[in-house]
């Protein structure tokens, strides 16, 4: 049985006071059932990993950029955010993809990157609700895969995550159906798989979009779920912890 993944996405959401609050209040440690990630923003990385409780709880950042240093200003390098004790990063949100026009080879230049340097890597890869609604779902995601996988070499790999994350269950409270999610989450194992095998043995596919605790238990029985990556319900220990007991 592979372990869980409990992965918050805290966006641009809580200053240093409100960060050392949450870890102070935070009682959740990973188990035998479920691994716990917290990607933070660049700012409050080095205060989370001082203030969390649990020495196994991953900080991770929610963005990097692909080069190592110079005149890029306004970004962040892999380098810099390990030194502040970051473990993990997100790659490709959507709002990264749909604001900030990310595109899918910026995009795979970062997860070769973060691979490089030792990073683990949550890739978000989703379609719009147009998309969805003229059945060209599948496509969009296996097309994001093909690109944002390019030349992943996986025997450099511990682990590795892709969060299918449906652009229209972010933050709207309207999460997909478990049949919904657990067949593209299937959809996705069954294409890196045939992609790349080596990166198959070490993924865990996680579906973010307005999970919380209501939803949570009947979503992570579906047998392709291996986690969660969430965004509202993460800023508050309470709720976290709540979905963190469903599981
Ligand atoms: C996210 O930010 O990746 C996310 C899934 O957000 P929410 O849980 O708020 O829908």
């Amino acid at each position: 049985m592979k372990k869980f993944l409990l992965a918050a996405n805290w966006k641009m959401n809580m200053d240093i006071k409100e960060t050392e609050g949450f870890f102070n209040d935070l009682k959740l440690k990973p188990n035998d059932y479920y691994d716990v990630y917290v990607a933070v923003p660049f700012t409050d990385i080095y205060l989370a990993n001082k203030t969390k409780k649990s020495n196994d709880i991953k900080i991770g950042a929610q963005n990097i950029y692909f080069e190592d240093k110079g005149a890029f200003t306004g970004e962040i390098s892999t380098k810099m955010i390990k030194s502040c004790g970051a473990e993990f990063v997100i790659i490709g949100h959507s709002e990264r993809r749909e604001i900030f026009k990310e595109c899918d080879e910026m995009i795979n230049k970062k997860v070769l990157k973060a691979i490089d340097d030792d990073v683990e890597v949550i890739l978000c890869v989703g379609e719009t609700l147009s998309e969805r609604e003229d059945g060209g779902h599948f496509d969009k995601i296996e097309k994001q895969l093909k690109a944002d996988l390019l030349g992943v070499d996986a025997s450099k790999l511990n682990s590795f995550a892709i969060a299918y994350e449906p652009i229209w269950a972010i933050g709207t409270g309207k999460s997909a159906s478990k049949e919904d999610a657990e067949e593209m989450c299937r959809f996705v194992r069954e294409k890196v798989k045939l992609m790349n095998p080596n990166l198959a043995q070490k993924l865990r596919v996680l579906y973010g979009g307005s999970v919380k605790d209501s939803n949570a238990a009947d979503l992570a029985k579906e047998e392709n779920i291996d986690g969660f990556l969430i965004g509202g319900a993460s800023l508050k220990s309470e709720s976290f912890e709540s979905i963190a007991k469903e599981i």
